[in-house]
């Protein structure tokens, strides 16, 4: 009996030991759980229960880029696709660029340059890039007697009684503005009138015995142009031609009012406007005073500029 219950005890001791090794190894009752490693969307997991602990990892996305989309640098999870380049637009100089990468795609335009002109150099009309300078005008090399505003000068012109004899006096430009029109001088769009006041005066025995005749006419800076009509129309206006920004364009020229015409006291004073009509801004019309003689010869006031235009002939750039 007493054996008996000795292998009794092993028996039940020996399963008691098995039970507990069984538990052990292959269940969880004792919390010793076998977790597996948490993952981007998982916990650590016990591969036995189930049993969780922890949080997931989370995905760690990488940046996306214009070619590259964001992925999870763990899992490889697709989270968003690429950008895409971000063109900027193709321009003279540069082809199209992505704002974001800097890649470049196709070429550059390339400038579109204007011919130059009095006005302007050669100019990309895309971008306005310049290239060189503009044109030279035609007097940018002649020696001119240029008038200034307020300074009276030593002007000779023929008599009237006698065109061979010649008489000096002075001329002077007392007044000059620009205006975009008035009772006389009519506006135009986009054109504005530049006026000068001149004022001849002579005096002395010559002057007085033989008076004086003015002679004046109307040139170009830029081109030297001598197209100044010869007739004014039924308005009192004479054309003549300008190059603006490389565009043959018309102007106008008219008289405007008298203030002196007369003998006052020892002088003979010739006081009078000139308008002329030109598009906004254009600087390039001369007022000419040569000598009378030049014109009587001609037999015609307005002469060609290039016909007066010497270092007697006094000059107004009206600018
Ligand atoms: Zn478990
Ligand atoms: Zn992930
Ligand atoms: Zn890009
Ligand atoms: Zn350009």
């Amino acid at each position: 009996m007493k054996r008996f219950l000795l292998w009794a005890g092993v028996v039940i001791g020996a399963s008691t030991i098995g039970v507990l090794l069984f538990l052990i190894f292959s269940t969880c009752v004792f919390g010793n759980h076998v977790y597996a490693l948490a993952t981007c969307t998982e916990p650590e997991t016990c591969e036995r229960c189930g049993e969780t602990r922890g949080e997931p990892l989370g995905h760690v996305y990488t940046e996306a880029t214009c070619t590259e989309p964001s992925v999870c640098l763990r899992c490889g999870e697709h989270h968003a696709d690429a950008l895409g380049h971000e063109w900027l637009p193709v321009t003279c100089t540069e082809p199209e660029i992505c704002a974001r990468c800097g890649t470049t795609q196709g070429e550059p335009l390339g400038h579109k340059m204007t011919d130059a002109t009095y006005q302007a150099p050669a100019t990309c009309t895309r971008c306005g890039h310049t290239e060189g300078e503009p044109l030279t005008p035609a007097l940018a090399e002649y020696t001119i007697n240029e008038l200034t505003v307020g300074e009276p000068v030593p002007y000779t012109t023929a008599s009237i009684a006698d065109h061979a004899v010649d008489v000096t006096g002075t001329a002077e430009i007392t007044d000059y503005r620009v205006i975009d029109g008035d009772e006389i001088f009519p506006a135009r769009e986009g054109y504005e009138w530049h006026v000068a006041t001149i004022r001849l005066v002579f005096s002395g025995e010559d002057a007085q015995q033989n008076g004086a005749q003015s002679a004046y006419t109307f040139g170009d800076y830029y081109i030297l142009d001598d197209s100044i009509s010869g007739h004014a129309d039924e308005n009192g206006m004479r054309t003549f031609a300008a190059d603006w920004y490389g565009m043959r364009v018309k102007c106008w020229q008219k008289t405007g009012e008298t203030v002196e015409n007369d003998w006052y006291g020892q002088e003979l004073r010739f006081t009078w406007e000139e308008g002329v009509l030109v598009p906004k801004g254009y600087d390039g019309v001369l007022l000419i005073l040569f000598n009378f003689r030049q014109a009587e010869d001609a037999t015609r006031l307005y002469l060609p500029a290039s016909d007066v235009l010497d270092e007697e002939a006094l000059v107004f750039r009206m600018k």
